[in-house]
């Protein structure tokens, strides 16, 4: 397991999680049930964490946080599958006709 995000903000973290797994990558939150309870809890124990299931796919998980960043600034293009030819929005990492991954 891999440490992605960490944040005082669980709307975020939360929001991250979604996004990864309808991309198909596995993760779970830690500390879900006492996120927000600082200074009554230690800060290191009130910090949502959003961890990787599979280590080897936190670099997969890093690229859609960071398309999913510049999706967001307006940067991202449409792009078409290499597998299968489906035309895909930039929010999208992987095909979700095939599921091959964005080359
Ligand atoms: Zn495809």
């Amino acid at each position: 397991m891999k440490l992605l995000r960490a944040s005082n903000e669980p709307g975020i973290i939360q929001r991250l999680q979604s996004i990864l797994e309808d991309a198909g990558i596995k993760c779970i939150l830690r500390n879900e049930f006492t996120a927000g309870l600082f200074p009554e809890v230690p800060a290191s124990e009130s910090t949502l964490e959003l961890w990787i299931v599979d280590y080897q796919r936190l670099p997969q998980a890093q690229r859609v946080l960071a398309d999913l960043k510049n999706s967001e600034s307006g940067k991202g293009i449409p792009w078409n599958c290499s597998s299968c030819g489906e035309a895909l929005e930039p929010q999208f990492t992987a095909c979700w006709q095939c599921g091959t991954a964005q080359t």
